[in-house]
């Protein structure tokens, strides 16, 4: 087998087998096939789609370029959740501690910003001296003590996705039903757990736009995921604005503290009961759904969520001291706030022309090289639904960098505002 006939076969929409997706993930996480090969075969399933049965394969092979977590030793339930990537999505950071409170383990494996949308790991690396890299024991010893770890892939757990997911990011080739059911069912089904949530996010502002092929994604994760013996739900949810107010590593972080204090955006809140429930569900922590979402709010409103958020903070190496001051968050050179030129109600907001204009002030990166920056982002002062003034606030820009008349008129043209009053849009789907 060679790399070059396997990546025409593709580009000829023709299947390969499970030995040809194998070598072809092994090769290149080994080095054997270099980012270029490697490149232009994503860039073909990207544009010639991939069978289920070819995708239960890739999900195979990249879960065997590594080691799996063996988490029997724990006793109790062992369940995650992902999203498929959203604008500000802080949705994992409140969700790992909280639902960890109900003995439940939590290993969150997670990843790097992706294209337009953020990444739970670039932004709790803007907490000072906090570790994504966590060995295999320290996982094992974080669920332990703490009950939840958030890190990402080792060398030894899922390998391959994560150097996939960093060409993809920079390659055009995120938005595939396929790379993205592979991406994180390898993930995830390596870390040893029970039962997953996926938070299936569809709309503009997510890689999946049209709802139909968002039930398809959701409909492909739960066949390969129940094919290696999980219990995975689906939830689909709207990603046609920013979730919460804050789009940025640090920004997030700070919404993140603050929701775990109990000032939770509604939206946000909104996401942590749905997706919540469903994990306490899984781990048979309820007896149905309104139960769950209860017992979520009160622990929640009981501080208990905080402190372990803290725990794993600790436990990963970061400075709990700093969680308390908002200028080790909020803490970006120049911050602009974009006023409305009219007078009238927020219809709607460009979530992807907000993730990409992130990308720019330097939340996400543009090659696999680039570092990102932990200050910068968007803080939405208006969401959709809202009215607003003329010269009103509608966002403040935060950047390290002096932006001019120019940048800040693309953040403004973000907000589309409406003469009449507006409904907020639904964040459930289904
Ligand atoms: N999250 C992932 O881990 N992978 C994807 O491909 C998309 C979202």
């Amino acid at each position: 087998m060679n790399a070059v006939e396997l990546i025409n076969k593709k580009k000829e929409r023709r299947a390969l087998t499970e030995e040809e997706i194998s070598f072809l993930v092994e090769s290149y996480t080994a080095g054997e096939i270099p980012d270029y090969q490697f490149a232009a075969f994503l860039m073909a399933v990207r544009l010639n789609g991939m069978t289920l049965r070819e995708t239960g394969a890739l999900t195979g092979a990249m879960i065997d370029s590594g080691d799996s977590l063996d988490l029997r030793f724990l006793g109790g339930p062992k369940v995650d959740k992902h999203s498929t990537g959203g604008v500000g999505d802080k949705i994992s950071l409140i969700l790992a501690p909280l639902v960890a409170c109900f003995d439940i383990a939590v290993p969150m494996i997670s990843g790097r910003g992706l294209g337009h949308t953020g990444g739970t790991l670039d932004k709790l690396e803007s907490i000072p001296g906090f570790r994504t890299n966590l060995s295999i024991k320290e996982m094992y010893r974080a669920l332990k003590r703490v009950g939840c770890f958030i890190s990402g892939q080792t060398p030894e757990i899922a390998p391959a996705d994560r150097r996939i997911y960093a060409l993809r990011d920079v390659t055009g080739t995120v938005d595939s039903i396929p790379l993205i059911t592979a991406s994180i069912m390898s993930k995830k089904l390596a870390e040893g757990i029970d039962g997953l949530v996926v938070d299936v996010k569809c709309g503009e502002g997510a890689f999946i736009k049209r709802r139909r092929d968002a039930v398809i994604l959701a409909r492909w994760m739960r066949k390969v995921g129940e094919k290696m013996g999980k219990v995975i739900v689906t939830v689909l949810t709207s990603m046609d604005q920013p979730i919460g107010r804050m789009v940025g590593n640090g920004l997030e972080v700070w919404e993140t503290v603050r929701a775990l204090k109990g000032r939770c955006e509604p939206d946000v809140l909104e996401l942590v009961l749905t997706l919540g429930s469903r994990m306490l569900m899984i781990a048979g922590r309820a007896d149905n759904l309104q139960q769950a979402r209860d017992k979520l709010q009160s622990m929640l409103e009981s501080g208990k969520a905080w402190d372990k958020f803290r725990k794993m903070v600790c436990f990963q190496g970061g400075d709990v001291a700093v969680l308390q001051k908002k200028n080790a968050f909020v803490k970006a050179k120049y911050q602009y706030e974009v006023r409305a030129v009219q007078t009238g109600y927020v219809s709607a907001i460009d979530a992807l022309g907000m993730g990409v204009v992130g990308i720019d002030l330097g939340v996400g990166r543009k090659r696999v090289v680039d570092k990102v920056d932990h200050d910068s982002g968007l803080e939405v002062l208006k969401k959709v639904g809202q009215a607003v003034d003329r010269k009103e606030g509608l966002v403040v820009v935060h950047s390290n960098k002096p932006l001019d008349g120019f940048f800040l008129d693309r953040a403004r043209r973000l907000f589309r505002i409406s003469k009449t009053p507006v409904k907020p849009p639904r964040l459930i789907l289904s």
